[in-house]
């Protein structure tokens, strides 16, 4: 096992590593920028190195810097958390040319899924079921597009291959409007993403998002520990998420989980991963593979009682997986709610400094959070300063206990979302369960 990990990202997942790594009896080495410079976790950890300034090009996305910073601390491997570097095949390449062990997949892998348009040509030939659209990028021939288009069925979505966070995706409701979304996407994808490679999917009317978690150790191993339910969304980005997805028949979750475990031994995966599909009427539909650990990956150890991040580190110090498919057995329920420093009812991010901060606590009820009293958010970075997650035997348990959590939670000198949180977990819809990707959006426009 590593001695000393050195960990590539800030705010709570920083924590959620170090806890991690403290657990192992393994040494932390915690990276952070000129904003980051006084927050606890970097504190707490063994040793920490200022990697740059603020803006996160300079910082959490300067590979030279971390690359340095593991040198000078003797750290061997480096967990890069999710989001900045965590799906950077080039920086999981030079991490692994420097003599350090990168947390996470091969570069191959995030190579392959990291390109959307790859990624869904490898799961289906992997069997896998994807969403019916162009197969392989779209063509510049507009009236070759609108063939496509035209096969597939409107409404459409046109999407970049090198997308993400919710970004670089456009409905399309009728032809006319067609080749003009694909060129603004186009030019939007090769702004962002360096890329402006876009291909087209059936858009889904009133799917949910279902997504199930994967690990693959280097001997071949996989299992799946099942799946989430991430359907609440707004602007395609999940905000609450569960463990089990309500009301789908377990057989199913099965059957996708073992194509899921096939299609990794297929493309000789290795490390943690999750497969998000969309499901509608009974079927699911690929759409992308994270090859990272998620921000939702707590609800998932809450019911399984597997350390997700734990098993990250053993799988890079090339163990074994320390469990079989036929231990894994889900217990009970989880639902985790984001907390994200924003306006509840405008989402403008409210940085700020919080001058009274009171987590929720008992049965149950875990927080994941790097913030405190008195903590500083940076305007700089992500708004999410932490994650509730309740469980409980029953979703209605689970639902309950978070309705508790979130009335005894005080976060002041910010404006959070907590309001919106609190409104969600006695919303009628909501609370019976398995509501579509798009259900979140229309109760907003309602309550306005
Ligand atoms: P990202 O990498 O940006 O998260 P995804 O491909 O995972 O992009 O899609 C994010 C979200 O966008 C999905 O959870 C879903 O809400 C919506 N979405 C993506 N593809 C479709 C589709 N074909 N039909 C309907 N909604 C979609």
């Amino acid at each position: 096992m590593f001695e000393k990990i050195l960990i590539a990202n800030r705010g709570e997942i920083a924590l959620r590593v170090q806890r991690a790594c403290r657990e192992m009896g393994i040494r932390t080495v915690v990276v952070h920028s000129e904003a980051d410079t006084e927050a606890k976790y970097v504190r707490l950890a063994d040793e920490s190195v200022c990697i740059g300034p603020a803006a996160s090009r300079d910082s959490y996305l300067n590979i030279p810097a971390i690359i340095s910073a593991a040198e000078v601390t003797d750290a061997e491997a480096i967990h890069p958390g999710y989001g900045f570097l965590s799906e950077n095949a080039d920086f999981a390449e030079r991490v692994e040319r420097s003599g350090f062990v990168f947390i996470g997949p091969r570069p191959e892998s995030i190579r392959l899924m990291g390109d959307k348009v790859s990624a869904k040509d490898a799961m289906r030939k992997a069997g896998v079921p994807v969403v019916p659209g162009s197969e392989g990028a779209l063509p510049d021939d507009p009236k070759e597009v609108l063939a496509i288009a035209r096969a597939v069925g409107y409404p459409v979505i046109i999407k970049a291959a090198g997308g993400g966070g919710g970004r670089g995706m456009r409905v399309v409701h009728t032809e006319a409007a067609l080749f003009n979304a694909v060129q603004m996407t186009r030019s939007e994808a090769l702004a962002a993403f360096s890329n402006a490679s876009v291909y087209l999917e059936r858009f889904l009317e009133n799917p949910r998002h279902i997504e199930i978690q994967i690990l693959a150790d280097e001997h071949r191993n996989v299992i799946y520990l099942g799946e989430r339910d991430c359907s609440m969304q707004r602007r395609h980005q999940k905000i609450i998420e569960e463990a089990p997805a309500p009301g789908i028949a377990r057989r199913l979750i099965e059957k996708l989980g073992l194509r899921c475990v096939e299609a990794c031994k297929k493309i000789a995966y290795r490390g943690a991963g999750t497969f998000e599909f969309l499901f509608e009427d009974g079927e699911f539909f690929f759409i992308e593979m994270n090859t990272r650990v998620q921000v939702e990956h707590p609800v998932t150890e809450m019911v399984t009682g597997v350390d997700i991040v734990q098993e990250q580190i053993r799988i890079a110090a090339g163990e074994r997986l320390r469990y079989k498919q036929r231990e894994i057995e889900i217990r009970g329920h989880a639902i985790e709610c984001r907390i994200n420093a924003e306006d509840p009812y405008k989402f403008t991010p409210s940085a700020g400094r919080i001058t009274n901060w009171h987590p929720p606590g008992g049965p149950g009820t875990r927080v994941d959070s790097h913030a405190y009293n008195n903590y500083f958010v940076p305007p700089y970075y992500d708004s999410m300063i932490g994650k509730v997650i309740c469980y409980g035997d029953t979703r209605e348990q689970a639902l309950r206990r978070m309705q508790i959590a979130l009335s005894e939670m005080i976060v002041e000198g910010i404006h959070t979302n907590i309001p919106l949180h609190r409104e969600l977990m006695i919303d009628a819809r909501f609370v019976a369960g398995g509501t579509s990707i798009h259900y979140l959006e229309k109760a907003l426009a309602q309550r306005r």
